[in-house]
């Protein structure tokens, strides 16, 4: 009997057309706890074999969808999958001259997040994890169906022809098909970017809900694989149903009161989302100190008039705002809603933006709020990772504003919404230069631009390119102020410029500034982050993980019992198996070490005027970061 888990995973075979249905190791479900965790031990199964992966577009990388014990139980937030695999924006596989001692990285592990009813749905359709390997030789689709797995031909009715090229449809009309024909079911999808390998495509589940960052959606068009369509109706075992129903009540209580209290960032989600972190990081609303670290002009600055940030500020976002849309078992904290804009060039229904994406687009000076909803919209539609997105086209405006992209028949501007939608859809259907250009890795896109300009361009070309030396792309908080979010950013597992592992700008607020403190907690927060992932919650659930209520609860739900350390020490061992992995895809220190020169400048304006990233005190962090994870000084899990 499994409790919790469904104990079956799914072996891919997409060259092959095979698939083997194994029972799952209860072992590894232990130590590595469930989905991010569990993934990251079957990637690296797969990479000690045949490491260093040079190219993640080949068919031997892997990717593994699935879920974690907790996901489909009634725990709050428990409807958050997990999606695994080497990425492929973050590579930089030629030697480069603008990073001393520049040593190949050839892409990251990439874990990505998504919510929606996907991952409940496999579960329920009897499978924990599907482990897809190789590449069709014509377009696929797999469907999960009440435990069948099978590959199958995609239908003609997934495909358009654009330019006379045959590419598959928006992420919506995909779905839209696949529901029609399997009633109840649910679908995960590349979009158009993914099919055309696009560097940041993203996998779109339950037509919003992505697994965004890193590339999955180019790994599925690198595997010939449209979509996986899941649908079953089994519900879960429970090792100790009447103390699992006791104990979920009582954390069930103790989440809603977090999110009644007032003083907890808890409460502001059910109106604003994490959109209130708009007005927290501009001008310090919303339990904040000063503000002053919203990017603006491509992470020149973190402040800017504040009459221009009326416009696209969490109030504004507000009045577009509608009904909650949330996860599968999302319970009290409901972060999503709806948006509608009813008239003009931009209108529509879809959801509204998240905080990242907006200020990433912000960081473009894209104002326009409507503009930045229909974006999003685009987004989800054509599969385009919507906060490397933004990364890149800020990136792209300078450059253009330079005079560097002329080549490429490139009107880019700062602030200019319609010339970035005209860009989005090119890189996305790939139908001009600029967009097979600002569709690559960055490393690959300067290697071009400055192939036209000659060597002594370089340095101002990099200057413009934050995703530079296999950057994944900064988050919507500008770290030039912030010695500990830029080590998150650095640090993160999944590339640089990554937010989501570690989060220190609440401590640095309140007076966290010690190298070693900043290290120190860093790392803890990556180690707990690891096991949120795994456990299949959302980063938004408010109970203690490591808490006595939670671990009985866990133990009622699987049987598996965890002390606070024996789970921590998971969290470890997970994040540590992941920083092996990247060693073997040729990350050290130096990849961490990398400042993009633009983060050394220091902010004109605002509460952080004057600041900037600061590499000897970086270094010095680095030195603790390493040694209280127990890595050589190098960065090498030994
Ligand atoms: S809080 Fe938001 S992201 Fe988290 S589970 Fe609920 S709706 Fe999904």
């Amino acid at each position: 009997m499994n409790f919790g888990y469904r104990g079956k995973w799914a072996w891919i075979d997409l060259s092959k057309r095979k698939v083997r249905i194994e029972p799952a190791d209860p072992g590894l479900c232990r130590d590595y706890v469930g989905g991010r965790g569990l993934q990251a031990r079957l990637l690296w199964e797969h990479l000690n074999k045949i490491y260093p992966l040079k190219d993640p577009l080949s068919p031997e990388n892997r990717i593994i969808i699935g879920n974690a014990a907790a996901n489909d139980s009634p725990i709050p937030t428990a409807g958050r999958g997990s999606c695994s695999f080497i990425g492929t924006m973050t590579r930089s596989p030629e030697p480069v001259s603008w990073v001393p001692g520049h040593r190949p990285v050839y892409g990251m592990i990439t874990h990505s997040s998504a919510g929606g009813l996907f991952h409940n749905m496999l579960k329920r359709s009897g499978i924990d994890h599907l482990i897809i390997d190789g590449r069709a030789d014509r377009p696929v689709r797999i469907q999960v169906i009440e435990g069948d797995v099978q590959i199958v031909e995609a239908e003609e009715s997934l495909f358009q022809t654009v330019e006379g090229r045959k590419i598959v449809r928006k992420a919506s009309e995909i779905t839209d098909y696949l529901s029609r024909k399997f009633k109840g079911s649910s679908t995960v999808c590349a979009g158009p970017a993914g099919w055309n390998l696009v560097d940041f495509a993203c996998l779109t589940a339950d037509y919003h809900r992505n697994f965004g960052r890193g590339g999955a959606g180019a790994i599925f068009g690198s595997k010939n694989l449209v979509a996986i369509t899941a649908y079953g109706k089994e519900g879960l075992f429970y090792y100790d149903p009447e103390n699992f129903k006791k104990i979920n009540q009582e954390l069930d209580s103790l989440v809603k009161a977090s999110v009644e209290d007032p003083n907890q960032t808890a409460s502001f989600r059910p109106t604003t989302g994490t959109t209130w972190w708009l007005d927290r990081a501009f001008n310090g609303r919303y339990l904040g100190v000063k503000g002053g670290y919203l990017p603006w002009h491509n992470f020149d600055e973190g402040y800017f008039d504040p009459d221009d940030f009326s416009r696209a500020s969490t109030d504004a976002f507000l009045e577009i705002a509608g009904k909650h849309n949330v996860c599968n078992k999302c319970r009290h904290i409901f972060c999503t809603r709806t948006a509608k804009v009813d008239e003009g060039p931009y209108a529509g229904k879809g959801v509204r933006p998240e905080f990242e994406t907006i200020a990433l687009w912000i960081n473009c000076c894209i104002l326009d709020r409507e503009a930045i909803f229909h974006m999003n919209y685009l987004c989800n539609e054509l599969g385009v990772d919507t906060m490397t997105f933004g990364s890149v086209m800020a990136s792209a405006m300078e450059l253009s504003e330079k005079g560097f992209l002329e080549k490429y028949g490139s009107a880019l501007k700062f602030g200019d919404a319609s010339e970035m939608i005209k860009t989005l859809k090119a890189i996305a259907y790939q139908t001009n230069d600029l967009g097979k250009l600002l569709g690559k890795y960055t490393d690959r896109l300067i290697a071009e631009v400055v192939a036209n300009f000659g060597p002594e361009a370089i340095d101002d070309i990099v200057f413009c390119s934050t995703t530079s030396y296999g950057g994944l792309g900064y988050a919507g908080i500008n770290p030039k102020a912030f010695p500990g979010m830029f080590t998150a950013y650095g640090t993160s597992n999944r590339g640089r410029g990554d937010h989501t592992y570690a989060w220190t700008i609440q401590a640095e607020e309140g007076g966290l500034k010690q190298a070693r403190d900043l290290a120190s907690y860093v790392a803890e927060g990556q180690a707990g982050k690891a096991l949120v992932d795994s456990l299949g919650l959302c980063d938004f659930f408010t109970a203690d993980i490591a808490s006595e209520p939670f671990l009985s609860l866990y133990q009622a739900l699987t049987g598996i019992e965890y002390t606070p350390e024996s789970l921590k020490e998971c969290g470890k061992r997970i994040y540590s198996l992941e920083r092996r992995l990247n060693n073997l895809q040729g990350r050290n220190r130096i990849y961490d070490a990398f400042i993009p020169p633009k983060l050394r400048i220091p902010l004109s304006s605002g509460a952080h005027k004057g600041e900037a990233v600061n590499e000897d005190f970086y270094n010095t962090i680095l030195d603790a970061y390493y040694e209280i994870q127990g890595w050589t000084r190098h960065g090498i899990v030994p």
